[in-house]
């Protein structure tokens, strides 16, 4: 059963007296469980609904509609699945105490890897899980291998129990599913010869594995330091150099990259980003993976079209790690616009100077940044700092801390969708 929060005006649904609270039973006689079922199952033009009401009336609906149109419910968000594995990197343990309850889930669920790129160790899935992946097609999914070697893996994943990945991912790709995937790189456990092999076995898969990156493994103060340390200099240095001997291969037989490095795996190594067009389609820009070549390319192609900006003063707010690389970045900005852009590198208060990602810097540490600033127009903030209700890291709301600086603040992907309307004078 799923339960329905809000029905849009003027859609099927009203129409047909859902309203929020409705629970959606089943549909055709299968019983629904969450979006995946809801979204797969009224994807024809014809359906018998059956749903449960608030105040508990039972009533079937025979539906027909014509194809495309959106039956209009939005529904209560699923229950996050939660993670077999308790790996020495994990995130969650590297948080510190006093945040809010949900930062301290650990998910690894496939239905938000299908959904949404998160990446998934597929090590909790059950039979019907295996099942609704295959009949469903959930493809591509993001997939955390980390090594294809079992004890490796296990060790990495801190779960004696992971099933083998590479026969798990064969019984998917049977069935057409496709994946990208992700070696999160652990000093000493899964770099050299077992990164080299892992990277192989990925490639000799077949083409169903779209594209593998390295990331380097991150802490912050909170982290289980005893049992896992960032890699150094050299050994990203080694990892880049694996990653290019198997890009090397995979470009001359399949005409792509397919092994790529993080940007902090280059920040690491202290070696320079490679060019934008080794990043195939992106696909895992999102994992850091040509964030900085694809922020180039958007202003690139953006910039251009975007209003005159000349006098007024633009901060940018950034993470430390990328503070070096911005420059670059934003001087075609500045030649496009005529604003000012001044950098605003904002170390991590939260977390501990680490940790080096402006995604998660906390409303307190940008506060500090911003409030004296009177001399700024504007203040770019990066769009993944806040979640979808505008809430940082801390606890802080973006509309708590929009009141306490002396500038304007928008949040931003690539610069260009903030800077599409001019600053208020
Ligand atoms: S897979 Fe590992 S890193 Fe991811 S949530 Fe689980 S324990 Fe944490």
């Amino acid at each position: 059963m799923i339960r329905v929060t809000a029905v849009e005006p003027e859609s099927i649904a009203e129409e047909l007296g859902l309203q929020a609270g409705t629970e959606l039973v089943s549909v055709n006689g299968r019983e629904l469980e969450d979006f995946l079922d809801w979204e797969f199952l009224t994807a024809e033009e014809e359906m018998l609904l059956h749903v449960r009401q608030p105040d508990g009336e039972e009533i079937e609906f025979d539906i027909e509609r014509p194809l495309g149109e959106r039956l209009g419910v939005s529904l209560e968000p699923a229950r996050i699945r939660r993670c077999a594995n308790r790996c020495d990197f994990c995130f969650v343990d590297g948080l510190p105490d006093g945040l809010r309850d949900v930062l301290y889930i650990r998910d690894d669920d496939y239905r938000l890897s299908f959904r949404y790129g998160n990446f998934a160790t597929l090590t909790n899935l059950k039979p019907r899980d295996t099942e609704r992946i295959i009949e469903y097609r959930l493809s591509p999914l993001y997939v955390s291998v980390h090594a294809t070697d079992p004890t490796v893996r296990r060790y990495l994943l801190r779960n004696p129990t992971a099933p083998e990945i590479l026969p798990q991912l064969r019984t998917f790709a049977d069935h057409g599913i496709q994946f990208h995937t992700q070696i999160v790189m652990s000093p000493g456990v899964n770099d050299g010869e077992v990164l080299e092999q892992t990277l192989r076995e990925l490639y000799d898969f077949g083409p169903e594995i779209l594209g593998c990156s390295v990331v380097p493994v991150g802490l912050t103060e909170y982290s289980k330091h005893h049992l896992v340390r960032e890699p150094t200099a050299e050994e990203c240095r080694a990892a880049i150099g694996l990653v290019d001997a198997r890009a090397a291969i995979a470009l001359r037989e399949r005409g792509i990259h397919w092994a790529l490095g993080a940007d902090e795996l280059y920040l690491r190594a202290g070696v320079e980003l490679p060019p934008a067009d080794i990043y195939d389609d992106f696909d895992q820009v999102e994992n850091g993976v040509g964030s900085v070549r694809w922020l180039q390319r958007q202003i690139e192609r953006g910039a251009g079209g975007l209003p005159v900006w000349s006098g007024r003063r633009i901060g940018v707010v950034t993470g430390t790690a990328m503070a070096p690389l911005m420059p670059m970045v934003l001087e075609p900005l500045a030649r496009a616009t005529g604003g000012v852009y001044e950098l605003i590198p904002v170390v991590n208060t939260l977390f501990g100077p680490s940790v080096t990602t402006a995604g998660l810097l906390p409303g307190t540490a940008l506060q500090q940044a911003l409030a004296g600033r009177r001399d700024l127009d504007l203040a770019l903030l990066p769009g993944e700092v806040v979640n979808d209700d505008g809430i940082f890291m801390d606890g802080m709301r973006l509309d708590l801390l929009a009141g306490t600086v002396p500038m304007e603040l928008r949040l931003s992907k690539d610069f260009v969708d903030a800077l599409q309307e001019p600053a208020a004078a």
